[in-house]
Parts: C-alpha cells; structure tokens; sequence
C-alpha cells in the first residue's frame, strides 16, 4: 500500500528525493487534455461510481521539484507529443503505425505516466501502486535518463474510435489493474489510446494479446478498436454500472 506520510509528500521530490520545495506537477499531462475544454475552459472529470466534477485544467499534486518537474517533461513527455499529433483523428485502416524511431518516445512516456499515478497521493489515483521495487527502478530511470528500463516492461497500446472511426482523443480513464497469471497488467486509456503494461519481474511466457507491439528499437503497431471494447472502460462500468445520464 501507499505510504501516507503527509510531511515525505510535502517535502520530499518524488523523483530526487532531495527535501526541495515542490512545485504543483500534473499527473496525465494537460497536453492531453487540450481537446476536452468546453467553451468555459472547464473539464469534466468522471471518477468511480461516476462522480463527476468540473476541473479548469489537469489534475496536479505537489510531487516534484521545479528541475525534476521540468527534466521529466523534457525527458519523458514532450519528445511524445509530435507522435501523438500524428495519429489521424478519424480511422480508415484497421491500425495505424507508430514508426521505430518513434516507438521508444511512445515507451518513456507511457511509464512515465504510470509511474507519476503510482507515486501520487491523490485520492484519483489511490488505488495505483506498483510497488516499491517497481517505483524504484522506475524513478532512477527517469531521474538518470537511462533507457534500459524500457526493454523491461512489456507493454501494448490499442486505438480507440467511435462508431464514425473518429479517434477518441478525449477520453481518459484512471489506471485499472487486472492480473494475467499472476503478472500484474495496468489498463488505462489517454489520449484516445488504451494503454497496457505489465508490471513484474519476471519475463511473462503465456499467450500475450497480438494487438500491438510497443517494443524499443521496432516500430509499433497501434490496432483500432471500439471505445466501447476498451477493457477499461468495461471494467469502469463493471464496478460503477452504466452511466447514469
Ligand atoms: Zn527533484
């Protein structure tokens, strides 16, 4: 379980660890989140049982220093963006590739993110945890800029359109973990993208799901699927029951 230790959160870099002062830093980018701004700029969040609440921009908790905040960001989030422009925003093909010089900003990112929930203290991602051999590992990857780290998580991402194969670019759902042979399997959905990676130790041999291999130094390959088959947001209405409007 996470620890609780109001003054380590206040205090303490996540990423460091030195006793700085923190800076508010977002948790899943406000880049991702540009699209989803009503006329007021205002966000709608849903969270579990379907709570909704109005946000004026991402969600953010003091967790890093200002130069963790920034080396992060331009380590692990930025070289992302220009990828994530690139995926059209409606679907004629049945997948879309993310080219192999590509592949790896795709990677840093996407561990970054689980890594920045699983470290986080509020109550959105209470339930994220990768445990503290796998926090880490992570953070001194992140915090050196060492990308050894992305061959050691197997992780698969699937594109999510409407039923007019329109990529669903605003949807955003917090982390679920499910288990495959006892593996631990992080879903979540940003950006229009279902996000899985297999958090463990040991190198998974069964049958793995085919949809996309996001693997360093190849390039990957994006599947497209319906929103309403991503396995997190059926497992959101699994635990919550439908949407209630
Ligand atoms: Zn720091």
């Amino acid at each position: 379980m996470k620890m609780n230790n109001k003054h380590q959160i206040e205090t303490y870099c996540a990423l460091c660890l030195n006793e700085v002062p923190l800076c508010k830093s977002h948790i899943v980018s406000n880049h991702l989140y540009k699209d989803m701004f009503d006329s007021n700029h205002r966000l709608l969040l849903v969270e579990d049982d379907w709570r909704t609440r109005f946000l004026q921009s991402g969600i953010y908790e003091k967790l890093l220093c200002a130069e963790c905040d920034s080396g992060i960001n331009l380590f692990a989030e930025i070289p992302f963006w220009p990828v994530w422009e690139k995926i059209p925003t409606t679907m004629h093909a049945d997948h879309h590739i993310v080219a192999k010089e590509d592949a790896e900003h795709v990677r840093r990112f996407v561990l970054s993110i689980l890594w920045r929930a699983s470290v986080a203290r509020g109550d959105t991602w209470k339930h994220v945890d990768l445990g503290r051999k796998h926090n880490e590992l992570i953070r001194e990857a992140l915090l050196n800029r060492d990308d050894s780290i992305l061959n050691k998580y197997q992780m698969w991402a699937t594109l999510l359109v409407d039923e007019n194969n329109s990529v669903q670019k605003g949807l955003i759902t917090t982390m679920v973990l499910s288990r495959q042979n006892g593996h631990a399997v992080w879903y979540w959905v940003a950006g229009g993208i279902e996000w899985v990676v297999m958090v463990t130790s040991h190198r998974y041999q069964g049958n793995l799901p085919n949809d996309v291999w996001v693997k360093k130094e190849e390039e990957a390959l994006l599947m497209v699927r319906s929103w309403k088959d991503s396995i997190s947001i059926k497992h959101h209405i699994r635990c919550n029951g439908p949407y209630p409007g």
